[in-house]
């Protein structure tokens, strides 16, 4: 296995915009990194960069400390996992797994030995002589993810390799691919637009817009710490309440003035705030930070409930704060009903402030 190196890497597609702008990235050795984003933010060309399929307008790539820009595919010891995992329908899953192996003339018992191990790891030894339609969808996908592995290529590469699954095949094939790599040690960079995905299985996360990096950093750093309100916003179901705010100083403190309501924001911010030049500020608040007390309590902001849905396990509350409207993640045990006048706080250690313009974090 091996790290892979992005240096200043970006993608133009003839004479448009930068579909991959400047990209630069460290990934380690046995690392588990996803490339997060919407649709066309640029994740797949970043990853077909990698594999050789697509040529870099600018930058360098280097594989296992490797230059390989200019290298061919084949050449460049690494395996892609599709979407589409093209099986061959009239070969049996042992002949799927060895056929890419067999191209390479490698000796059969090396072979045999590859596929053998491959199939124990992914739970398919008793497939070995069925054909793909005698195998359920993640079974197939498995066979698509050995074909991978006896290659024992030095990293591998996945785009969105479990969006053909249903719901449930999907949860338990994630948890297979964190199972895979922690056994294996390879280093893998997957590509999704699923932030469950993302956050359940990186070891680091890259989060993409428009070409450009956000941000690179840990599930808990992604979701604690965001770098602008894109990541804020993007990761976490429902997403992060933003609120525009403008702020007043009293003594040591800062008031932000929602509306006609006031929220004194912890001493701890006053740093940061000090050399803000606007008083505007945007306040990221995620849902399961908003917390539901009485109506009269002190020191809260007062809302409306509009909407209470049953999750099951918990509630979402949607509230007007004002003309704002927020949504609170609470546990089944409040009882309120839309209509209800309610007091809300914020658990202000993890409150996120934005700056209104460049939407990068305050913090
Ligand atoms: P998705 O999640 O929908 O697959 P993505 O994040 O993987 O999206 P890319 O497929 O990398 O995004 O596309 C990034 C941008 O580059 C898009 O604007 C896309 O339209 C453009 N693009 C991709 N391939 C080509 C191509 N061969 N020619 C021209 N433009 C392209």
């Amino acid at each position: 296995m091996a790290s892979v190196l992005l240096q200043h890497v970006s993608k133009q597609f003839g004479s448009s915009n930068y579909a991959v702008h400047d990209v630069n990235l460290d990934i380690e050795d046995k690392e588990f990194l996803v490339l997060l984003g919407p649709s066309g933010c640029g994740k797949t060309t970043t990853l077909r960069m990698v594999a050789g399929l697509e040529e870099v307008s600018e930058g360098r790539i280097v594989i296992g400390g490797q230059d390989v820009t200019n290298v061919p595919p084949k050449d460049r010891d690494i395996a892609m996992v599709f979407q589409n995992y093209a099986l061959y329908p009239h070969m049996t899953v042992y002949e799927n797994m060895s056929f890419g192996l067999k191209l390479r003339k490698m000796p059969k018992t090396e072979i045999d030995k590859r596929v053998k191990e491959a199939a124990e790891i992914l739970g398919l030894s008793p497939y070995l002589a069925r054909r793909p339609k005698e195998l359920s969808g993640g079974q197939r996908q498995r066979v698509a993810l050995g074909r991978a592995i006896v290659r024992e290529p030095k990293a591998f590469l996945m785009d969105e390799p479990l969006s053909n699954l249903d719901a449930k095949l999907r949860t338990q094939t994630r948890v297979e691919l964190k199972r895979l790599h922690q056994r294996l040690g390879a280093t893998i960079i997957y590509v999704t637009h699923d932030q469950t995905e993302a956050m359940t299985m990186g070891t680091r996360i890259v989060v993409m817009r428009d070409g450009v990096v956000q941000q690179v950093d840990t599930p808990d750093g992604i979701y604690h710490r965001p770098a602008n309100q894109f990541v804020g916003t993007f990761v976490g179901t429902p997403a992060m309440n933003l609120l525009s705010a403008e702020l007043s100083r009293q003594g040591t403190e800062f008031i932000a003035h929602l509306g006609d309501q006031t929220l004194s924001l912890p001493t701890q911010l006053t740093g940061p705030l000090e050399s803000l030049i606007e008083p505007q500020v945007t306040l990221g608040v995620r849902p399961e930070d908003v917390h539901l007390v009485r109506a009269d309590a002190s020191d809260s902001l007062k809302a409306v409930v509009r909407l209470v849905e049953a999750m099951g396990h918990e509630q979402l509350v949607y509230l007007s704060l004002g003309s704002r409207d927020i949504v609170a993640r609470t546990d089944n045990d409040w009882t309120g009903k839309s209509g209800d006048a309610v007091g809300i706080t914020f658990d202000m250690a993890r409150l996120h402030l934005f700056d209104p313009v460049s939407e990068e974090s305050l913090l």
